[in-house]
């Protein structure tokens, strides 16, 4: 094991299954195991420690290149905080600062190699509480890393990068980016969509939330930018920009931003390139809950969605991807067409349905 930063400690199992004295030794008093156990190691329970088990194992979707550790970010930086920072009257990192504040016990964070898993969450908890941006936070555990080496997957670069993302403090479900990223690993590993929509099936935040995030400086920030997307021709409100997954066009001496036409005998031949045009005729979005019901009953690759005020055809969506005018291929492709739909802002259109109410 090694130390990273005062009482935190990161490495392998191997200290836990060969029973070293982490309290004596180390000063250890909290364990936060990143691995399955089959049973927590009886003299950890008998010497006192506190203990922490995630189980990144136990998902019934469970695939090593999709297992979803940012997920459990939150709780583990909350645990961490209670071990080293004990009796503090307020964790909020946005409004107390911990730097040079002593602490008074020391954690052991370990997974089965001690190598990627449990540096992931180091990573995390350094960005957390103290402000360290990813580089910063990735160098401060790796050159700390005698006696293990650090070796992050892609996988586990991916979240990391993700929870830098989302501003390096706390993990959102409801973001829209975590969750493309997690549909789009589900269709790398199924491009049939079968397992995306389990996914989504099983997992609730998967679909866009009406409550606010837990994050109330960002609501406030939104909300004057918020703007919506409703139907052209009933008014429904179909999707919130917050829901947008944005993407840039490709640059336009790139492949991707041509069309090529295909044709011949074998239909591979290309007989026709057009360049792609500069206005985006597509929204990508989110699994929004209006979709629900499309998205999840449908055994097929795709589908067009109809606007549920008025049944005018509004979107489509398509597992495998789908491509914007402007050339950018998006995975999965849930999108809506920007002939279909107004883009208004979200003040006018409360101010609209007071009017619609007094009529
Ligand atoms: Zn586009
Ligand atoms: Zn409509």
């Amino acid at each position: 094991m090694d130390k990273i930063l005062g009482g935190i400690y990161v490495g392998s199992v191997v200290p836990i299954m060969t029973h070293v004295p982490l309290k004596v030794e180390y000063h250890v008093s909290h364990i936060l195991s990143c691995m399955k156990f089959d049973k927590i190691p009886e003299y950890l329970v008998k010497k006192g420690y506190t203990l922490k088990n995630i189980d990144l194992n136990d998902d019934s979707l469970y695939f090593d290149d999709i297992v979803d550790l940012i997920k459990y970010v939150n709780e583990a930086n909350e645990f961490i905080d209670h071990a080293i920072f004990p009796n503090e009257e307020n964790y909020n990192p946005l409004e107390v600062n911990f730097k040079g504040i002593k602490q008074k016990s020391a954690i052991f964070i370990h997974s089965f190699k001690g190598s990627n898993r449990a540096c992931f969450y180091v990573i995390c908890y350094l960005m957390y509480r103290f402000g360290f941006n990813l580089k910063q936070a990735t160098y401060a555990v790796d050159r700390k890393m005698i006696n293990n080496k650090m070796e992050l997957s892609d996988n586990v670069l991916e979240q990391l990068n993700l929870f830098e993302a989302m501003g390096g403090r706390f993990f959102d479900p409801n973001n829209s980016e975590y969750k493309q990223w997690k549909l789009t690993k589900c269709n790398e590993i199924d491009p049939s969509g079968q397992l995306s929509r389990q996914m989504i099936a099983k997992d609730n935040n998967m679909f866009e939330s009406e409550e606010d995030s837990a994050n109330t400086e960002k609501v406030e920030i939104d909300e004057k930018d918020l703007q919506v997307l409703r139907c052209k021709k009933c008014r429904q409100h179909l999707a919130k920009s917050s829901s947008f997954i944005n993407h840039e066009p490709p640059a336009k001496t790139s492949k991707e931003s041509h069309f090529f036409k295909r044709g011949g005998i074998s239909g591979n031949r290309i007989v026709g390139v057009e360049k792609s045009q500069d206005m985006c005729t597509h929204y990508f979005v989110e699994p929004l809950n209006w979709m629900k019901e499309k998205l999840l009953t449908e055994e097929l690759l795709e589908g067009k969605f109809l606007c549920p005020g008025c049944e005018a055809k509004v979107g489509a969506f398509n597992w495998k991807g789908s491509r914007c005018s402007c050339g950018k291929w998006m995975n999965p492709g849930i999108h809506l067409q920007a002939s279909k739909v107004d883009k208004v802002d979200a003040i006018k259109k409360q101010l609209a349905i007071g009017v619609d109410r007094r009529e």
